[in-house]
């Protein structure tokens, strides 16, 4: 008998009982606008911004409707103008070009390794042609942020965090996020916080955030916020900063306070997952799996490998075989983007020429998500099924 997996792969768990009965506490009251206080009052999202702080270890935070627009808001606080190159990852997700189109910015892409990072070499080569870096640590893969730094300040380019995927992890005991100039991150359904909608900006420059709090539409009403510069530093850009309205509510701050406090929890328990399903396929003829070099923390909520040179029929027949059983994986290297599988040249409103290193890693990139609803015995199952699908194809290749 084959084994067949039931799990659903885009099943959250239920927000905690406690951010419920915040949210009810909200809704009873009425006043969801973030700036609607009672004198004194700070509110569900100045406390939340207050915590994400001091969680990240930033000295300022915004909470906002968005990672997305957490990203443009990054860029247009650093200035960055219509025309003006944005560096960013060939490897990641269609919000992160995006931001940079909506200010009207060109990306320029970067490459990557079959580490599924960012390609320092050619980062280092194509450094001088831009001032700002959107950094996107894809699926959770975080390069070697010290090389990375040194690049970056020797080129005189700023760096922006998408933390889309490593809200939790670190570098060398930093918190992703706090490396740049600007971290990102979002707390959208699928990622580790869930609001359904929902982001965070992190930073420790006065003028950057003073500019973040004027940009998400803050109607001279920043003195409300938590976690913010003091008036001073809003003089020098009250007049001059656009209201982009891009606040979050206090129902949304409601429902992600509790789940902060479990944050780390529950990465502990994703990377129990991530364990599980990588020993699971570990020595697999023909799938190689992505090292975890020892100073990340990474957050195992999605787990990818790759299938590096085989042919497009061999991956479609791979992909379809263990659909049949239940374990839906996306593939980076489609003809045609797929629900999220988008690539550098799937974006066409931003050319690129082609990077024939990328493509040949991007073509073979797996990716699966790791939901918390799966159980550990779940993880070895979905692991056994792959395992048995790439090595019966393997071998049929190899006929
Ligand atoms: C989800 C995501 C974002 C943006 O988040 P939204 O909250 O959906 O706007 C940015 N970057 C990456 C890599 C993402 O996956």
């Amino acid at each position: 008998m084959q084994e067949i997996f039931k799990g659903n792969f885009t099943q959250q768990e239920p927000i905690p009982e406690d951010g419920i009965a915040a949210a009810l506490d909200v809704m009873r009251s009425g006043r969801l606008h973030r700036y609607n206080l009672s004198p004194g009052e700070l509110g569900e999202v100045g406390l939340l911004e207050r915590e994400f702080a001091a969680y990240v270890g930033s000295k300022y935070a915004l909470a906002v409707c968005s990672g997305g627009y957490a990203l443009a808001t990054a860029l247009r606080a650093l200035d960055v103008k219509p025309g003006d190159k944005v560096l960013t990852n060939a490897f990641t997700l269609a919000p992160v070009p995006g931001s940079i189109a909506s200010v009207g910015a060109v990306p320029v892409f970067v490459g990557v390794t079959e580490d599924l990072v960012i390609d320092l070499d050619d980062l280092a080569e194509k450094a001088h042609l831009s001032n700002v870096l959107m950094l996107s640590h894809m699926r959770g893969h975080i390069c070697d942020m010290d090389r990375l730094v040194e690049i970056c300040s020797e080129a005189g380019v700023k760096i922006v965090e998408d933390c889309a995927h490593t809200m939790g992890s670190a570098w060398r005991g930093v918190p992703s996020g706090r490396y740049g100039a600007i971290g990102c991150y979002s707390t959208q359904t699928y990622k580790h916080m869930n609001s359904g909608e929902g982001g965070f900006l992190v930073t420790d420059d006065d003028e950057i955030m003073a500019r973040a709090t004027m940009l998400s539409g803050s109607y001279m009403l920043y003195e409300r916020h938590g976690a913010v510069p003091g008036p001073e530093v809003f003089e020098s850009v009250k007049y001059t900063t656009p209201n982009v309205s891009g606040r979050m509510d206090h129902l949304r701050a409601a429902i992600l306070r509790p789940q902060l406090t479990k944050l780390d929890a529950q990465c502990d328990a994703w990377n129990a997952r991530y364990q599980v399903v990588e020993d699971g396929l570990r020595d697999t003829p023909g799938l190689r799996l992505v090292d975890r070099p020892n100073e990340e923390r990474y957050v195992g909520s999605s787990l990818q490998f790759l299938l590096l040179d085989w042919p497009d029929v061999a991956i479609s027949d791979v992909l379809g075989r263990c659909l049949a059983r239940g374990v839906e994986l996306k593939w980076f290297g489609g003809a045609e983007p797929v629900g999220f599988t988008s690539r550098y040249d799937s974006w066409r409103y931003a050319p690129s020429a082609r990077m024939p290193a990328s493509d040949r890693i991007l073509h073979g990139v797996i990716d699966m998500r790791l939901p918390l609803t799966f159980s550990l015995e779940d993880c070895a199952l979905i692991a056994r099924i792959i395992r048995s699908e790439v090595g019966a194809v393997w071998q049929e290749q190899a006929a």
